[in-house]
């Protein structure tokens, strides 16, 4: 991580490692928070409720990452702090009933256009952030993307820095419920590069742990 930081002449307060904790249990999790990480991501309700009720309540700052059913948001939205997988309207009208104060979002792009994933085309992006106007409690702090799994360092710079050129679109708006001054990506495979074209939140899952367990 210092390394690419460095390389890509960014300061280690720039970046925001989120550990994804999906996978792992809770004495693992509870490991980290030991050495001082705060920001954790789970992607299903199930692992939510699992690490949630066994680590600190005061502190820790909570990522859903995953794809969220509708009738889902319910049990989940006023539990966390950032939300990584807004794509469609119908999630952002539920968020914004269900929703106690405004939660920060990052909207999905599918950068690559990939069939395989989540979020909306860079050509939607424009329209569809227009429509959050109507959901106040919906706050698009930045865009977040997922790329290819076996893709070239060159598709993955292509990937990161279409990414980043939407969010400066975004930000340009100068919407007030969409300040999109963030950038979610980069996870073990691909962080070096995103980094290097500017993410501001990486989602680390495997590398993490594989670092932390040596
Ligand atoms: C699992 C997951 C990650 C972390 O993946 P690793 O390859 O283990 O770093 C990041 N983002 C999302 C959306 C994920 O589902």
């Amino acid at each position: 991580m210092s390394e690419s930081l460095a390389k890509a002449n960014r300061d280690r307060s720039d970046v925001t490692v989120v550990a994804v904790t999906k996978t792992k249990p809770v004495e693992q999790v509870a490991e980290l928070y030991r050495l001082g990480y705060r920001h954790f991501a789970e992607n299903r309700l199930e692992g939510l409720d699992e690490k949630q009720a066994a680590l600190p309540q005061d502190d820790i700052i909570w990522h859903f990452i995953g794809t969220l059913q509708t009738r889902k948001v319910k049990n989940v939205i006023n539990r966390i702090d950032y939300f990584h997988a807004l794509d469609r309207l119908s999630l952002a009208k539920e968020i914004n009933a269900r929703a106690e104060q405004p939660v920060s979002c990052f909207v999905q792009v599918n950068v690559t256009g990939e069939e395989s994933k989540h979020g909306l085309s860079p050509a939607a992006l424009l329209d569809f952030v227009y429509q959050l106007e109507e959901y106040p409690n919906v706050k698009v702090v930045g865009l977040m993307t997922m790329a290819p799994i076996e893709a070239t360092d060159k598709e993955l710079q292509h990937c990161f820095k279409g990414l980043k050129q939407l969010q400066e679109k975004v930000a340009a708006l100068q919407l007030p419920y969409a300040p999109c001054t963030e950038t979610s990506m980069g996870m073990s495979q691909d962080y070096p590069i995103a980094i290097a074209e500017g993410s501001t939140f990486v989602r680390i899952g495997s590398a993490f742990f594989a670092e932390t367990e040596e």
